[in-house]
């Protein structure tokens, strides 16, 4: 579904559909002409060396696919038709990674002279990282709770899920041993979105937040989102302090050894190592 390799592109131009999209009700009743462009992003090495249709996306198939989803819908905004229709191509088609998808009104009901109203999204897939802990009660069961539910969400797929491992807990908080791990998924969520998603998932496992780093029943964070460094008020990416949490590093070794940190331009391994390393105790001559 998502390869970091795919820069090859299969475009779609000008497909014509009657349909019903706009704010006013004469556009709903009536309807009008709309024009679809599609770039499908993947890796059409296989398919093309192989001279096989079933390693590519059928676009004719894909053509039907989006003339029956602009018909058998009907939104107000061109934005919604870009949003809701890119994100139905690439849950549909697993071999597309992402797509830029544009939708032409050429007869919109505007009384100037004008050539074309359009919008252009562009939607894909996302490999995330994902750190899952808890040290309450029945971890284990907190912690398949919790994949469970990210294997359910509709937006996300879960790809790996490594072994858990029991850490002692960090913070300096009397409590019990956590059970630590790591997930790597593949999401159309926006990091925003993502944590807002993990946040309910925690809330659903009982989870309270009284005492920063204290006991908590599932504790979901994202660790890589892409190559992406990003911070704001609520979500800082890469997770802060990564390089130095072994119960972080250890699961994650398991899964994304060569995953190279975007900021300190280290792979997951070599991270994990150093940690190693530097906490192994020093052994002196007496
Ligand atoms: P922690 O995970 O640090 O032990 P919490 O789970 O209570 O503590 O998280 C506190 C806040 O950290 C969250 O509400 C969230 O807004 C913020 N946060 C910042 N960066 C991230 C991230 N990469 N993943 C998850 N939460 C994050
Ligand atoms: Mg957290």
């Amino acid at each position: 579904m998502y390869d970091v390799w795919a820069e090859d592109v299969i475009k779609i131009e000008g497909l014509e559909v009657f349909a019903h999209h706009g704010v006013f009700p004469e556009e709903k009743e009536k309807g009008q002409k709309f024009l679809v462009n599609a770039a499908l992003h993947m890796d059409a090495r296989r398919a093309g060396r192989e001279d096989a249709l079933a390693l590519s996306t059928d676009y004719g198939d894909l053509c039907h696919f989006i003339t029956r989803w602009m018909q058998e819908n009907t939104c107000r905004l061109l934005e919604a038709v870009a949003e809701r229709l890119s994100e139905a191509i690439l849950l549909k088609y697993q071999l597309i990674a992402a797509v830029d998808l544009e939708i032409r009104k050429p007869e919109a009901p505007i009384d100037l002279p004008f050539g074309c109203v359009s919008v252009e999204v562009h939607r894909g897939w996302h490999r995330v990282y994902l750190a899952v802990g808890s040290n309450i009660g029945f971890r284990e069961h907190y912690i398949e709770e919790g994949v469970n539910a990210l294997r359910i969400h509709p937006l996300i797929c879960v790809k790996k899920v490594s072994q858990m491992i029991r850490t002692k807990p960090y913070g300096g908080v009397e409590q019990e041993d956590f059970l630590n791990g790591a997930l790597e998924i593949e999401t159309l969520l926006t990091p925003e979105e993502l944590l807002e998603a993990l946040h309910r998932i925690e809330d659903a496992a009982g989870r309270t937040r009284e005492v920063h780093w204290g006991p908590r029943t599932l504790d979901l964070d994202i660790l890589f989102y892409d190559k992406l460094v990003y911070e704001s008020d609520d979500l800082t990416i890469p997770h802060v302090d990564l390089e130095n949490r072994e119960f972080v590093l250890e699961p994650l070794r398991e899964i994304a050894p060569g995953y190279r940190h975007p900021v300190l331009h280290r792979t997951v391994e070599q991270l994990a190592g150093a940690l190693a390393a530097e906490s192994e105790p020093v052994t002196g001559t007496q």
